[in-house]
C-alpha cells in the first residue's frame, strides 16, 4: 500500500481550509490543518509532514518568519499561499527557501501541480527525474539535450547561443518551479553578477522567437511577473 504524503496546511480561513484539505483528501494526500503559527511550528515538530502550505497572512504571526525558521534546520518542501498580489512577498518567499507559491484565489489543477512539483524536486538530487535518468527534458516537442548543449525543436536544433541554452537547460532543471530572476542570473553568471533583468528579458525574447510557435503565447517557457520564470512540465512526467 501506498503511504500518503502528509500535508500540513497552516492557513487561518476556514474556507480556504476546507477547499484544501477537500482536494488533498481525494487526491491520496493526507492533510492536517494549523490555524495559526504557534499552532504550525508545534506540529511541524511533532507531525513531520512532507510537506507545507504556507498561508503568509497569519493572526498571530508573518508566514515568512516561519519560513526563515524553518529554513534554519529543514529543507521540507514548503508552498507560500498569499492573498497579497504584491511581487515582492512571492519573491521574499522564494529567496527565504519557498519552493513555490499560490496566489489566492487558485484552482485544484494548480495546487495539485505545486504540490507534485515541490515533492519531486526535493526528492529527486537534480531536481528533475528525467534529466537525471535520460540527460535529456522534453516537453511537447521541445527536447533539451544536456549533453550535446542542444534544444531541438521537433528534432531539429533549435541553434541557441551559449547563454540562451545555458538558461533553457536551468529551466529545464527545474520544471515546473518558477525560478527567480535573482536565483538565474546568480546561477548563470555567478554570485557577483548584476541584479539586472534586462539581460534575462534580451535572451528571452530571442529564446522565444527561436522555439516557440507563437512567442506571444509561449507554451514551454511562461513569465511569472515580476518573480522569474518557469519551464512548462511534462505531462508524462508526473
Ligand atoms: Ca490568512
Amino acid at each position: 500500500m501506498k503511504i500518503r504524503d502528509k500535508i500540513l496546511i497552516v492557513e487561518d480561513e476556514q474556507s480556504i481550509c476546507n477547499f484544501i484539505s477537500t482536494v488533498l483528501s481525494s487526491h491520496d494526500y493526507d492533510p492536517m490543518v494549523a490555524r495559526t503559527g504557534a499552532e504550525a511550528q508545534s506540529m511541524i515538530a511533532s507531525h513531520c509532514p512532507d510537506l507545507i502550505i504556507l498561508d503568509l497572512g497569519l493572526p498571530d504571526m508573518d508566514g515568512l518568519d516561519i519560513l526563515r525558521q524553518l529554513r534554519s534546520w529543514s529543507s521540507l518542501p514548503v508552498v507560500v499561499v498569499s492573498a497579497r498580489s504584491h511581487e515582492r512577498d512571492k519573491v521574499d518567499a522564494l529567496d527565504l527557501g519557498a519552493d513555490d507559491y499560490l496566489t489566492k484565489p487558485f484552482g485544484t489543477d494548480e495546487l495539485l501541480a505545486r504540490i507534485r512539483a515541490a515533492i519531486r524536486h526535493t526528492r529527486t538530487a537534480s531536481g528533475n527525474d528525467q534529466v537525471a535518468q535520460s540527460g535529456t527534458y522534453t516537453v511537447g516537442e521541445m527536447t533539451i539535450d544536456y549533453n550535446k548543449h542542444q534544444v531541438l525543436i521537433n528534432g531539429v536544433n533549435a541553434k541557441l547561443t551559449l547563454n540562451e541554452y545555458r538558461l533553457v537547460a536551468l529551466l529545464g532543471k527545474y520544471a515546473g518551479k518558477v525560478l527567480t530572476y535573482d536565483f538565474i542570473i546568480r546561477e548563470l553568471w555567478g554570485p557577483r553578477a548584476s541584479g539586472d533583468n534586462q539581460i534575462l528579458r534580451v535572451n528571452m525574447a530571442n529564446i522565444r522567437r527561436k522555439i516557440e510557435k507563437n512567442p506571444a503565447e509561449p507554451r514551454y517557457i511562461f513569465t511569472e511577473v515580476g518573480v522569474g520564470y518557469r519551464m512548462a512540465e511534462s505531462e508524462n512526467d508526473s
